[in-house]
């Protein structure tokens, strides 16, 4: 893998995310929202995301991916060993 994209696969535990307020989590809890509806994926705890997604995330937070990751991991979103995905 090459550049500031994590190799890791991103799972996002949805529980946890609602549990934020909405001013922290509301972009990406809109999105992760959208993409269960793209999937017809609604009874899950965890959704998986494309790498590519949390690029455009990031772009939405104005943070880098990695920074981004961090902060999902710092809010309990991303489990602890996303930290170890990051390379930038
Ligand atoms: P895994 O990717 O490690 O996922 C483990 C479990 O987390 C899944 O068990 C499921 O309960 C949950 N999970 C992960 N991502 C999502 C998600 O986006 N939505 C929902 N609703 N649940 C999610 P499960 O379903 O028994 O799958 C076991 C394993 O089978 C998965 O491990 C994965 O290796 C494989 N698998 C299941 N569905 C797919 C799929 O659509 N594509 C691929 N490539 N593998 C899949
Ligand atoms: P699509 O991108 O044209 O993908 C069509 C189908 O290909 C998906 O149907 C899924 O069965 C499979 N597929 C494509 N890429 C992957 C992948 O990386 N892993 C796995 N396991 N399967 C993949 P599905 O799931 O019903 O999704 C329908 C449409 O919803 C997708 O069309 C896409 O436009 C959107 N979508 C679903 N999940 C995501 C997501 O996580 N991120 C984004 N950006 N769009 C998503
Ligand atoms: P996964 O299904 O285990 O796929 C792992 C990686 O294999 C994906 O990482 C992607 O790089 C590649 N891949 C798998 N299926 C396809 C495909 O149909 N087309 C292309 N071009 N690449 C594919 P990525 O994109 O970071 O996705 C991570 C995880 O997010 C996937 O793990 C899957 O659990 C979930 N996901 C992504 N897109 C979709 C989707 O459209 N529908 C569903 N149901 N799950 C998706």
């Amino acid at each position: 893998p090459s550049g500031s994209e994590p190799a890791a696969k991103i799972v996002i535990n949805l529980e946890r995310l609602q549990q934020l307020p909405a001013d922290k989590a509301g972009p990406l809890a809109r999105y992760a929202a959208a993409i269960q509806s793209q999937r017809g994926d609604y009874n899950g705890k965890v959704l998986s995301i494309r790498n590519e997604d949390l690029r455009s995330l990031a772009i939405i937070y104005d943070m880098t991916p990695g920074d981004l990751s961090e902060q999902l991991v710092e809010w309990g979103v991303l489990p602890p060993e996303a930290r170890a995905m990051r390379e930038d």
